[in-house]
């Protein structure tokens, strides 16, 4: 079984999800969980109406990112009760975690407490494949989006002086794009930025 990190592959596995309730981990809180997230291309349509979407270098790729909060504090849509507040409207990473693609396979972060192999909670993959209650869109033909999301990348970097720094959020310098160049998904950069006072 391949294994990065604390990601397992699925093929061919089944695996089982208990829920959040019960959990310390709190993905949804940057103090303790999750600030910025990696995005393709293709997901700025279900974004930038919610997140600002900005450009940062993680893992030696400079990339565009999700800013889901400012690394000390909760994400804006986290309700008192602890529900999400835009649920039908969250982003796919929110739909996804623990599921991620990489590349055209996919996989399971295990260090999610409430991931198991065993029979315990609701099944999100079985026999390698993502339930239809989990699986979204975002997980077909990944490989195809990545290269979209590289072209894209390599032509706004071909002019580096055409970021600008806006800020830094966990140890993460974050940029906006000011070049002339322009298309649909700098227009959904461009309107995200209305959320950057998250
Ligand atoms: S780590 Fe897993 S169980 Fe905990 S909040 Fe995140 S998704 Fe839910
Ligand atoms: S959009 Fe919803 S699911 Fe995503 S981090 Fe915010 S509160 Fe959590």
């Amino acid at each position: 079984m391949q294994t990065i990190g604390s990601y397992l592959d699925v093929e061919g596995r089944d695996f089982y999800f208990q829920g959040c309730a019960n959990c310390d981990k709190r993905c949804c809180d940057g103090r303790v969980g999750f600030s910025l997230a990696p995005l393709i291309v293709d997901d700025f349509v279900e974004v930038y109406k919610h997140f600002p979407i900005l450009f940062g270098n993680v893992n030696d790729v400079f990339r565009p990112l999700m800013i889901l909060n400012d690394g000390n504090s909760p994400c804006s849509y986290l309700g008192a009760n602890a529900q999400c507040m835009i649920y039908e409207e969250r982003p796919p990473a929110c739909r996804l975690y623990p599921v991620s693609p990489f590349f055209d396979a996919v996989f399971v972060d295990s260090s999610c407490p409430s991931v198991s192999d065993e029979i315990i909670g609701e099944a999100i993959v079985q026999e390698g494949k993502v339930v239809e209650k989990f699986y979204h869109k975002r997980l077909e033909h990944f490989s195809d989006k990545l290269e979209r999301t590289s072209a894209f990348m390599k032509r706004l970097v071909e002019n580096i002086c055409d970021f600008e720094m806006v800020g830094n959020v966990s140890g993460v310098l974050l940029y906006r794009y000011v070049g002339e160049f322009d298309n649909e998904w700098l227009e959904m950069h461009r309107a995200s930025l209305q959320h950057l006072q998250i």
